[in-house]
């Protein structure tokens, strides 16, 4: 961010804290030492800022609208900070993004989804869990993966086909999903389920900036085992996982996530659940 974008990203500020109550921590700006003054030219872009908002417009539209929107999330901050190989973390109130990988609209809903969850008292994936039919039990998954029925490395995922921990319960946490979620890997849990479950329902069947990845994420089930996915790049044996996360002829409409998903959105904003 050079001088003159930085009156643009000023806009962009005021537009993103009085439209979503997001405040965006900026590592851009006048520094001043030893009375000299330097301009910073920190790691945020314009493009990045443009991205954000339209992503959170996307989020609050199938919400109903931004005053739902600041209702469902309370107050958010929004920081870069370097946070490892993935490209974003969510925690009180807070969303990271990372300062070395480029964040997309996906990340960007399923980060805010985090702190929607969050500030449910994490009642949604909770009710998510429940309304899928899923539950969480590490000791049935340490027994999966005892009998040798998880597909993992032994009792851990390996970065190859048939090895990630995808099947139900062959995750971290026993996390065993019920219906078809999207996807599923070693870190999948319910958290992350519900947040998955959110960007899915912004993307899907959407003539949006998440339509490609959500369309994406259930076409790989139509590939062949060993193939690579055009969309991640991934090598699986996305045959096999079909069963578990293709849903009915295709249409993930159809699933319980994409139903949960529009009962809690179309319901009056979630202040408190019993
Ligand atoms: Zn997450």
């Amino acid at each position: 961010m050079n001088r003159f974008e930085s009156q643009l990203a000023a806009e962009k500020l005021a537009r993103l804290s009085m439209d979503f109550q997001v405040t965006v921590l900026a590592d851009w700006g006048e520094e001043i030492s030893m009375g000299t003054s330097t301009w910073k030219e920190g790691t945020w872009s314009l493009a990045e800022l443009d991205r954000l908002y339209d992503s959170l417009s996307l989020f609050a539209n199938i919400m109903g609208g931004n005053e739902n929107f600041k209702t469902n999330l309370g107050r958010v901050t929004v920081k870069k900070a370097g946070i490892g190989s993935h490209g974003g973390e969510a925690w009180r109130g807070e969303v990271t993004f990372s300062v070395t990988n480029l964040f997309t609209p996906w990340t960007v809903v399923h980060e805010f989804a985090h702190i929607w969850d969050e500030n449910s008292g994490w009642n949604l994936s909770r009710r998510l869990e429940r309304y899928t039919g899923g539950f969480t039990s590490r000791f049935l998954s340490s027994v999966k993966k005892y009998l040798r029925l998880a597909d993992l490395n032994g009792f851990v995922k390996a970065d190859e086909p048939g090895k990630r921990g995808r099947k139900p319960g062959c995750n971290k946490r026993g996390y065993f999903y019920g219906d078809k979620p999207s996807g599923s890997d070693w870190n999948f849990n319910r958290v992350e389920d519900f947040a998955e479950s959110v960007a899915m329902y912004v993307g899907w069947g959407k003539d949006n900036a998440l339509h490609d990845h959500a369309h994406a994420r259930i076409s790989r089930y139509e590939l062949a085992n060993g193939e690579i996915d055009p969309f991640f790049r991934t090598k699986d044996n996305w045959a096999d996982y079909a069963k578990y996360f293709y849903p009915a002829g295709g249409d993930y409409a159809k699933t319980r996530r994409w139903r949960f998903v529009e009962e809690v959105v179309s319901k009056k904003p979630i202040l408190q659940l019993g």
